[in-house]
């Protein structure tokens, strides 16, 4: 069957769509032993022997998708240059490759996604489709329910005006609370930015949702597979 020579080379997991172009335009990719820089060539993955920097496409991995509730004081990337413990320790096992869908901080906990499905990945954290993510935060002091108000409508960070939000007190432990945030963008320490600005720092920030996906009571250090249904779901959302 024919495809876009981009779409071939995303289709092995070898890099997203959007990095195949940017391979092809600069000329590292051959198709028949020729340098192709045309976006729309069209190639058969059983009949055109396609090379990226010399090598040939080794044939296409199956999508993986799994989730991990990420421990406190772990980085969400597969490498750190400090040397600190990353999400990628927490994979025993799995022979893929698989990327990090976003970010959680390095102290926060919860729900990541993992997938060697870069064009799915980057889909979901584009602005445009508003995946919505709720975390479940235990902050200093208990919020009124005008500052629940004024969360759920935006409150101004230094890089603007955060979109509507929900916000649902949970319960009070002594001095303190926990509440659930859904948002539907994903800007740098937003969650705690936000509950800053209205006057209750975050203690502890554990991500309980992401679109269709639930962290359910998957165990700190722990992962699991996406089920058929759940990857299905999370496809259906972009
Ligand atoms: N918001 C934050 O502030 N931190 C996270 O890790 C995730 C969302």
């Amino acid at each position: 069957m024919e495809v876009r020579l981009q779409k071939m080379i995303a289709g092995t997991g070898l890099a997203s769509r959007r990095k195949a172009e940017q391979l092809i335009a600069a000329g590292r990719v051959t198709v028949n032993g020729k340098v192709v820089t045309e976006l729309g060539t069209k190639v058969d993955s059983e009949r055109d022997h396609v090379k990226v920097d010399g090598k040939h496409l080794t044939a296409a991995q199956p999508y993986v998708y799994l989730m991990l509730n990420k421990p406190k004081n772990v980085m969400s990337t597969l490498d750190d240059p400090g040397g600190r413990t990353t999400v990628k320790d927490f994979l025993r096992g799995v022979s893929v490759r698989v990327f990090p869908v976003g970010r959680l901080d390095f102290d926060s906990e919860g729900l990541m996604l993992l997938t060697n499905n870069g064009d799915l990945a980057q889909a979901l954290l584009h602005p445009r489709y508003h995946v919505p993510k709720t975390y479940l935060i235990k902050v200093k002091g208990v919020l009124t329910d005008g500052e629940i108000a004024e969360l759920e409508r935006g409150v101004k960070l230094e890089d603007g005006m955060t979109s509507p939000a929900q916000v649902k007190k949970v319960r009070k432990v002594e001095a303190n609370s926990w509440v659930e945030i859904t948002i539907h963008e994903g800007r740098k320490h937003q969650v705690k930015r936000m509950l800053e600005t209205v006057g209750h720092p975050v203690i502890k920030l554990l991500r309980i949702k992401m679109g269709p996906l639930v962290l359910g009571n998957l165990g700190p250090g722990e992962f699991r597979f996406l089920t058929d249904r759940e990857a299905n779901a999370l496809r259906s959302v972009v």
